[in-house]
Protein backbone atom coordinates (compact mmCIF):
# COMPACT_ATOMS: atom_id res chain seq x y z
CA UNK A 1 0.00 0.00 0.00
CA UNK A 2 0.96 3.22 -0.67
CA UNK A 3 1.18 6.51 1.61
CA UNK A 4 -1.83 7.40 -0.40
CA UNK A 5 -4.16 4.23 0.75
CA UNK A 6 -3.16 4.66 4.68
CA UNK A 7 -3.63 8.16 4.65
CA UNK A 8 -7.06 7.25 3.75
CA UNK A 9 -7.02 5.42 6.57
CA UNK A 10 -5.92 7.61 8.84
CA UNK A 11 -8.80 9.89 7.24
CA UNK A 12 -11.34 7.26 7.83
CA UNK A 13 -9.82 7.30 11.25
CA UNK A 14 -10.77 11.09 11.92
CA UNK A 15 -13.89 10.77 10.75
CA UNK A 16 -14.36 7.95 13.54
CA UNK A 17 -12.81 10.72 15.89
CA UNK A 18 -15.47 13.00 14.63
CA UNK A 19 -18.62 10.47 14.88
CA UNK A 20 -17.70 9.53 18.76
CA UNK A 21 -17.66 13.44 19.57
CA UNK A 22 -13.62 14.26 19.25
CA UNK A 23 -12.07 16.71 16.23
CA UNK A 24 -11.89 15.51 13.13
CA UNK A 25 -8.04 14.27 13.29
CA UNK A 26 -6.78 11.23 13.37
CA UNK A 27 -3.52 9.00 13.12
CA UNK A 28 -2.66 5.63 12.39
CA UNK A 29 0.94 3.41 13.18
CA UNK A 30 2.08 1.15 10.51
CA UNK A 31 4.27 -1.72 10.67
CA UNK A 32 5.53 -4.28 7.98
CA UNK A 33 2.92 -2.75 6.05
CA UNK A 34 0.07 -3.47 8.78
CA UNK A 35 -1.88 -0.86 10.55
CA UNK A 36 -1.05 -1.82 14.18
CA UNK A 37 -2.82 0.90 15.91
CA UNK A 38 -5.43 3.94 15.18
CA UNK A 39 -5.76 7.25 17.26
CA UNK A 40 -8.79 9.71 17.56
CA UNK A 41 -8.64 13.57 18.65
CA UNK A 42 -10.37 14.20 21.71
CA UNK A 43 -8.90 16.01 24.21
CA UNK A 44 -12.34 17.45 25.39
CA UNK A 45 -14.47 14.57 25.59
CA UNK A 46 -11.21 12.69 27.74
CA UNK A 47 -10.70 15.95 29.53
CA UNK A 48 -7.21 15.65 28.57
CA UNK A 49 -5.95 18.09 26.88
CA UNK A 50 -2.81 16.24 25.29
CA UNK A 51 -5.33 13.42 23.87
CA UNK A 52 -4.31 14.72 20.46
CA UNK A 53 -4.75 12.16 17.62
CA UNK A 54 -1.13 10.83 17.44
CA UNK A 55 -0.83 10.51 20.95
CA UNK A 56 -3.63 8.73 21.24
CA UNK A 57 -2.48 6.38 18.38
CA UNK A 58 1.25 6.57 20.37
CA UNK A 59 -0.56 5.44 23.10
CA UNK A 60 -2.55 2.80 21.51
CA UNK A 61 0.07 1.18 20.16
CA UNK A 62 2.49 0.85 22.85
CA UNK A 63 -0.33 -0.78 24.93
CA UNK A 64 -2.36 -3.00 22.21
CA UNK A 65 1.28 -4.51 20.72
CA UNK A 66 3.17 -4.08 24.19
CA UNK A 67 5.75 -1.79 21.75
CA UNK A 68 7.42 0.44 23.43
CA UNK A 69 10.67 0.85 20.74
CA UNK A 70 8.32 2.36 17.18
CA UNK A 71 11.61 1.41 14.96
CA UNK A 72 10.50 0.91 11.42
CA UNK A 73 7.20 2.41 12.02
CA UNK A 74 5.28 5.07 10.42
CA UNK A 75 3.18 7.64 11.95
CA UNK A 76 0.38 8.70 9.40
CA UNK A 77 -1.63 11.83 10.74
CA UNK A 78 -4.45 13.95 8.85
CA UNK A 79 -3.06 16.83 9.97
CA UNK A 80 0.65 18.03 10.71
CA UNK A 81 1.97 16.67 13.97
CA UNK A 82 2.14 19.74 16.95
CA UNK A 83 5.80 19.90 18.80
CA UNK A 84 3.89 18.03 21.61
CA UNK A 85 3.23 14.99 19.36
CA UNK A 86 6.23 15.38 17.02
CA UNK A 87 8.06 15.07 20.62
CA UNK A 88 6.02 12.34 21.40
CA UNK A 89 6.66 10.14 18.02
CA UNK A 90 10.84 10.87 18.91
CA UNK A 91 10.25 9.47 22.12
CA UNK A 92 8.77 6.31 20.68
CA UNK A 93 11.57 6.23 17.75
CA UNK A 94 9.30 5.94 14.87
CA UNK A 95 11.42 5.77 11.33
CA UNK A 96 8.67 7.90 9.33
CA UNK A 97 5.79 10.89 10.02
CA UNK A 98 3.21 11.27 7.13
CA UNK A 99 1.32 13.89 7.05
CA UNK A 100 -2.01 15.39 5.01
CA UNK A 101 -2.78 19.03 6.39
CA UNK A 102 -0.03 21.21 6.95
CA UNK A 103 -0.25 23.06 10.74
CA UNK A 104 -0.37 26.44 8.28
CA UNK A 105 -3.74 25.04 6.42
CA UNK A 106 -5.78 25.47 9.70
CA UNK A 107 -6.91 28.78 10.05
CA UNK A 108 -6.22 30.21 13.85
CA UNK A 109 -4.10 27.44 14.40
CA UNK A 110 -1.32 29.78 16.30
CA UNK A 111 -0.07 27.38 18.60
CA UNK A 112 3.46 26.62 17.77
CA UNK A 113 6.56 29.08 17.27
CA UNK A 114 6.46 30.95 13.43
CA UNK A 115 7.31 29.27 10.89
CA UNK A 116 6.54 25.95 12.94
CA UNK A 117 6.98 22.50 10.72
CA UNK A 118 7.45 19.47 12.52
CA UNK A 119 10.17 18.20 9.80
CA UNK A 120 12.73 21.66 11.40
CA UNK A 121 11.63 19.85 14.94
CA UNK A 122 12.43 16.68 13.99
CA UNK A 123 15.98 18.15 12.50
CA UNK A 124 16.80 19.73 15.90
CA UNK A 125 16.28 16.98 17.58
CA UNK A 126 17.77 14.43 16.27
CA UNK A 127 21.00 16.24 16.35
CA UNK A 128 20.47 15.12 20.41
CA UNK A 129 19.20 11.68 19.69
CA UNK A 130 21.22 8.11 19.18
CA UNK A 131 22.52 8.99 15.63
CA UNK A 132 22.75 5.36 15.07
CA UNK A 133 19.10 5.59 14.45
CA UNK A 134 19.35 7.79 11.47
CA UNK A 135 17.02 10.54 10.64
CA UNK A 136 13.71 10.43 10.78
CA UNK A 137 11.74 10.63 7.25
CA UNK A 138 9.34 13.57 7.50
CA UNK A 139 6.36 13.75 4.28
CA UNK A 140 3.87 16.56 4.46
CA UNK A 141 0.98 16.98 2.24
CA UNK A 142 -0.24 13.76 1.53
CA UNK A 143 -3.51 13.81 0.08
CA UNK A 144 -3.30 17.75 1.64
CA UNK A 145 -6.59 18.98 0.32
CA UNK A 146 -8.83 16.20 1.37
CA UNK A 147 -7.65 16.52 5.02
CA UNK A 148 -7.64 20.41 4.40
CA UNK A 149 -11.37 20.21 3.67
CA UNK A 150 -11.75 17.61 6.74
CA UNK A 151 -10.63 20.47 8.87
CA UNK A 152 -12.93 23.04 7.26
CA UNK A 153 -15.79 21.19 7.73
CA UNK A 154 -15.63 20.50 11.72
CA UNK A 155 -16.84 22.52 13.27
CA UNK A 156 -16.12 21.92 17.12
CA UNK A 157 -13.35 23.74 16.77
CA UNK A 158 -14.05 25.83 20.36
CA UNK A 159 -15.47 23.39 22.10
CA UNK A 160 -15.50 23.55 25.66
ZN1 LIG B 1 -0.60 17.20 18.67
Amino acid sequence: MTDEDFMKLAIQSAKDAEASGGAAIGAIMVKDGKVIAKGWSNPYGKRDPSNHGEIDCIRNCAKENDLMDMQSCTLYGTLEPCSMCTGAALWAGVDRIVFGAYAADVVGNDYEYDDYSSEKLVKTSRKLADSSRGNIEVVGGVMREECKQLLKDYKGWQKQ
